[in-house]
């Protein structure tokens, strides 16, 4: 049998399906998510339950947000889970994760999320983070380099500094392609992210911050003076103490967000 299908569902490329199939990975997500009934439990691309069905196992109601029509309508007929799961077929990308915040409870968000879309859904749920207690995400293992990365670093970028401005960013396991069915292309990693309640440098708008980013790693071989010319000159630099000649990659997340604070007050 080709090794595309798995419980009679044929993987589709598109949706990023590699079904989750080790045994031992599976109990090490579900032991570090720690599902509980104090928060709102939220799975991502549920797929085929590989990981819904522990997660369920010890609580009283899940809420799942699947693109997959087809995924969905199993789901919804699924003699175990059908009456503790919530579904939201739809685009989790397109999703108001704050609609499903409940009772002042805060979520637990979590998922083996498609590849080919998880860098703009890292950003997606960032927007979210005030509302989330904890994230667990299995990803491409270069993602989850990106995410926890350190300053002068190759992976550092513009979603690590988004990243480690909201959350603490925690690599948790490496999971190989074979643990996967179709298997992979690529190496993958599980990441908590924990949302701060205060944030170690606020800043005080962060679609400020968002766009200086965007800006300053636009050309990671240029100068952050180059990068960032038309926002802030010279003189600015210098009140902050920081070397306009570095790269951006050699740029802490404090300094970023100094370089935002700056900026907005400069015009407000
Ligand atoms: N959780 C399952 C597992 O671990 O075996 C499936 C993981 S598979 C890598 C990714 C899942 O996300 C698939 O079920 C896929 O249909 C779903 N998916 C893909 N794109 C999505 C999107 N934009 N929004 C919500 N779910 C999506």
């Amino acid at each position: 049998m080709s090794n595309k299908v798995h419980l009679g569902h044929t993987a589709r490329k598109r949706f990023g399906q590699n079904f989750l199939t080790d045994e031992g990975v599976i109990s090490s997500i579900v032991g570090a998510i720690s599902p509980d009934n104090d928060h709102v439990m939220v799975e991502i691309g549920p797929g085929l339950g590989a990981l819904t069905e522990p997660v369920a196992d010890s609580i009283d109601n899940l809420t799942v947000v699947e693109l997959d029509r087809d995924l969905v309508e199993r789901l919804q007929v699924h003699p175990v889970l059908k009456d503790k799961l919530t579904i939201h077929q739809g685009d989790a990308l397109q999703f108001d994760f704050s609609k499903l915040q409940q009772d002042g409870k805060k979520m637990k968000v979590f998922g083996n999320l498609p590849y080919n879309i998880s860098t703009p859904l890292m950003f997606h749920l960032f927007e979210f983070a005030q509302h989330i207690e904890t994230m667990h995400f299995m990803l491409q293992k270069e993602v989850v380099l990106r995410l926890s990365a350190s300053p002068g670093s190759k992976a550092y970028g513009r979603l690590t500094v988004m990243a480690q401005y909201f959350c603490q960013v925690v690599p948790v396991l490496e999971v190989p392609p074979q643990c996967f069915t179709p298997p992979p292309k690529v190496d993958s990693a599980v990441v908590r992210l924990l949302p701060y309640d205060d944030k170690p440098w606020p800043c005080k708008d962060v679609n400020v911050l968002r766009h200086l980013c965007t800006t300053a790693f636009n050309m990671r071989r240029k100068t952050l003076r180059n990068n960032l010319k038309g926002m802030l000159d010279d003189s600015d630099f210098e009140s902050l103490n920081i070397d306009s000649t570095l790269r951006p990659e050699q740029i802490s997340v404090e300094q970023y967000v100094a370089m935002a604070n700056l900026y907005i007050d400069k015009t407000a």
